[in-house]
């Protein structure tokens, strides 16, 4: 699994300037979990993460290299949310390191998709999680009750870790928040959509669609995307045999 590796190491750039605050995960840590999506009125809200106007970004990223990913930890750039006083900027980006997963590429699509829905089972107390895919945002009301009750990243991200966990196929999880301003919360919006790119083409490919790479509308991405042909044409050997141009 190494067709996002590229843009983890992107990510890493991105945050490279800055030094986080970093916790080993422990389950003990995990902020407490209501069950089902809480609704947090305007009035009860301490501030927002990622509202609108101001930056947002959320990602999913996978590998197999524990050279990339090799911990379960939660990073902070940036204030933490008791130190936060005002609508703010705002990324989550994790980073999984999973099984080796090279060989029935239904089975991976299925799995990274399985994934990747751990993140709507999460529903902390005094956290409202609202998602954009389309747009790959994340925006979170905070409640004051829960700054009271000491809610912190640190909490909120072992309960993701938790989630992602949950799953056999996830070894490492790391979960990143960014609150700093200055951070290139754009450039991070747009490493959202390579990777649910790279997602969708795997089920483009996997659903056996186009075969010719000179015709086919996802060349873009398969050409800046490094194992993505080898994939298509090691699913769709028959495409190979055919003799496409790949
Ligand atoms: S490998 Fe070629 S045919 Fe397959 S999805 Fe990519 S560009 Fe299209």
């Amino acid at each position: 699994m190494e067709l996002y590796n590229s843009l983890i190491k992107d990510t890493q750039a991105f945050l490279a300037k800055g030094s986080p605050k970093v916790w080993d995960y422990s389950e003990r840590d995990c902020w407490t979990d209501i069950g089902s999506s809480e609704l947090v009125m305007q009035r009860d809200a301490a501030y927002e993460l990622g509202a609108s106007g101001k930056g947002s970004a959320n990602y999913v990223l996978f590998t197999s290299d524990a050279d990339l990913v090799n911990r379960d930890q939660v990073l902070l750039y940036g204030p933490d949310l008791k130190e936060i006083r005002s609508d703010t900027d705002f990324a989550r980006i994790v980073l999984l390191r999973v099984g080796v997963l090279d060989d029935d590429n239904e089975k991976v699509y299925r799995i990274l998709k399985d994934i990747e829905f751990a993140k709507y089972h999460v529903y902390p107390e005094g956290y409202m999680v609202r998602i954009s895919p389309e747009n790959y945002r994340e925006q979170i009301r905070v409640s004051k009750q829960a700054i009271k009750r000491g809610i912190s990243f640190r909490s909120i991200g072992s309960s993701y870790i938790k989630a992602y966990k949950k799953d056999i196929n996830v070894l490492n999880a790391t979960v990143i928040f960014v609150t700093a301003p200055g951070y290139d919360y754009t450039g991070m919006k747009d490493t959202a959509k390579k990777a649910n790119d790279i997602t969708n083409t795997l089920t483009t490919i996997l659903e056996g669609l186009p075969t010719d790479c000179s015709v086919c509308s996802l060349k873009g991405i398969c050409d800046e995307v490094e194992g993505m042909k080898e994939l298509h044409f090691g699913v769709g050997a028959k495409g190979a045999e055919k003799g496409h141009d790949h």
